[in-house]
């Protein structure tokens, strides 16, 4: 087999060769397509289509519609929800009920669109009855989706919202009052908890408001960091 630094070597000399044949045609730039062949829109479209109808877990019994996610598929954020409520099973769309609303403002207050600059899912695509918390064979069913979202989107920065995205995306019991406030490693991302909007909306006090705009001006700094933005 031929010795790959000879012919890296080769190949190298071969390029050289080409620069100074174009140099002496008087050539002073070269055209460089730096764009990415990926398309996250189509993989992630694609994954959307392979979860229709997915049996893999008992809340495909209760569910109307798979609610995959929604927004930017090359966000540099993501927002991760526990589950879908009973609007979100009607529309097949994360977040549109009443905690929906909450989030949408949330994120512009400190200017994320969430259509433009957000990509926004959840932990588990179908419903729990009754809005109960999704149990670990769920979770552990639909977890492999998550992940694969994740690595197509590759995110910045990761919020988790509420206990149950918190808990289950760090692998720990603590809860959502001892997570929040800082900013955790995440496989190539960056993951920060804070409380959910629908817990918001329950608890309307000042005192979970203030850290919650502690927490999304700490993703946004994280974001412009990572990201340059
Ligand atoms: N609550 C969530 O956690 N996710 C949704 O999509 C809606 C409400």
């Amino acid at each position: 087999m031929e010795d790959p630094r000879l012919a890296l070597g080769e190949a190298l000399a071969a390029a050289a060769d080409t620069l100074r044949h174009h140099r002496d045609l008087g050539l002073t730039e070269i055209a460089c397509q730096m764009t990415s062949s990926r398309d996250p829109g189509a993989e992630l479209a694609a994954q959307e289509r392979a979860l229709q109808g997915c049996p893999r877990c008992k809340l495909s019994k209760s569910r109307s519609t798979v609610v995959f996610g929604s927004g930017n598929p090359r966000a540099r954020f993501v927002v991760i929800g526990e589950g879908p409520g009973e609007e979100e099973d009607k529309q097949g769309k994360p977040f549109v009920g009443r905690a929906g609303q909450l989030l949408t403002k949330m994120l512009a207050s400190v200017k994320f669109d969430r259509e433009r600059d957000c990509y926004i899912c959840n932990v588990v695509k179908c419903r729990p009855e009754r809005n109960r918390n999704p149990e670990p064979d769920e979770v552990a069913a639909c977890n492999p989706f998550l992940l694969a979202q994740l690595d197509t989107i590759q995110p910045a920065v990761i919020l988790a919202m509420g206990n149950f995205a918190a808990q289950t995306m760090l692998g720990t019991k603590d809860g959502i009052t001892k997570l929040r406030g800082r900013a955790y490693p995440y496989r190539d991302s960056v993951l920060v908890p804070t409380f959910h909007p629908a817990f918001l909306l329950r608890n309307p006090g000042d005192q979970y408001k203030r850290m919650a705009w502690d927490d999304l001006k700490l993703a946004r700094r994280e974001w412009e960091r990572l990201t340059s933005g």
